[in-house]
């Protein structure tokens, strides 16, 4: 039996599986990887929109990661939703305890559907505390305009330098909710600025960006370099959306895999 690199997803749970926790354990299944997993809130949401969020204690969040880091080798942490300043405080806090080879930051601040997945006062513990930490910070447009406090418009790479600037060793900033027939993602490290497009799907792929911010977390973890793991998580995450399926009633489609 060959050994799989460890996983850890600290993020909330979606109860209609297509997001968060669920979404994170189906791509570190499929790419070879076991998941481990810290769940920071549940919340109660299916494909129509979220109708409850509750965000755990902190001693048991803490709880949780410690019981993983005091047993498994983690090769690799991805953070989603924190829910709270507490939380992304005290992930934050744990993160530099424990100082894991590769740390992807997904700033989960509100979902599609319009539900706030991050209390407006925890911006300044993202900022200060948590976002230095990471390898790879993951922004979509919105949340790169929320932790810039500007609108971008067209000035997409001065948002990336200035998004660089915040710490993280890189940003993939992504388009996908930007408007033309292609998503174009631009991710930005010390080196420069890479680049990969894809044409966008005609339907709302629910949990897509917790989707391709694990499988970045998976390819590194199984020891890609982290312009290749941006390369190739992209292109797998993109593959495996064309696949989406609609499991309820709702229109989002859910990564439909296997
Ligand atoms: N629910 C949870 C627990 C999440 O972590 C996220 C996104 O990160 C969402 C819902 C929102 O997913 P989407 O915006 O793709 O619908």
């Amino acid at each position: 039996m060959t050994a799989k690199p460890n996983t850890l997803t600290i993020a909330g749970s979606d109860s209609g599986g297509g997001a968060g926790i669920q979404a994170d354990l189906k791509t570190f299944q499929a790419l070879g990887t076991h998941g481990l997993t810290a769940i920071t809130a549940v919340t109660s949401q299916n494909t129509l929109g979220v109708s409850a969020v509750h965000t755990l204690p902190a001693a048991h969040v803490r709880s949780q990661i410690d019981a993983v880091f005091a047993d498994f080798p983690i090769a690799a942490v991805k953070t989603g939703m924190l829910g709270s300043a507490a939380l992304t405080r005290l992930v934050a806090r744990t993160m530099r305890m424990r100082r894991p080879a590769w740390l992807v930051v997904d700033p989960v601040m509100i979902a599609t559907r319009g539900a706030r997945l991050l209390d407006e006062n925890a911006m300044g513990a993202l900022v200060d505390e948590l976002i230095p930490l990471a390898d790879i910070l993951t922004p979509n447009l919105p949340e790169a305009e929320a932790l810039l406090g500007r609108r971008i418009g067209r000035a997409v790479d001065e948002a990336g330098a200035d998004l660089l600037a915040l710490g993280a060793a890189g940003v993939l900033l992504k388009g996908g909710h930007g408007k033309g027939t292609d998503v174009i993602d631009r991710y930005y490290d010390a080196s420069g600025v890479i680049e990969t497009r894809y044409p966008r799907l005609p339907f709302e792929g629910h949990g897509s960006g917790c989707t391709l911010a694990s499988a970045i977390a998976a390819y590194l973890a199984r020891g890609t370099s982290p312009h290749a793991a941006v390369r190739r998580a992209s292109a797998w995450v993109n593959k495996a959306f064309q696949r989406a399926w609609r499991p309820g009633a709702g229109t989002a489609r859910v990564l439909g895999h296997g």
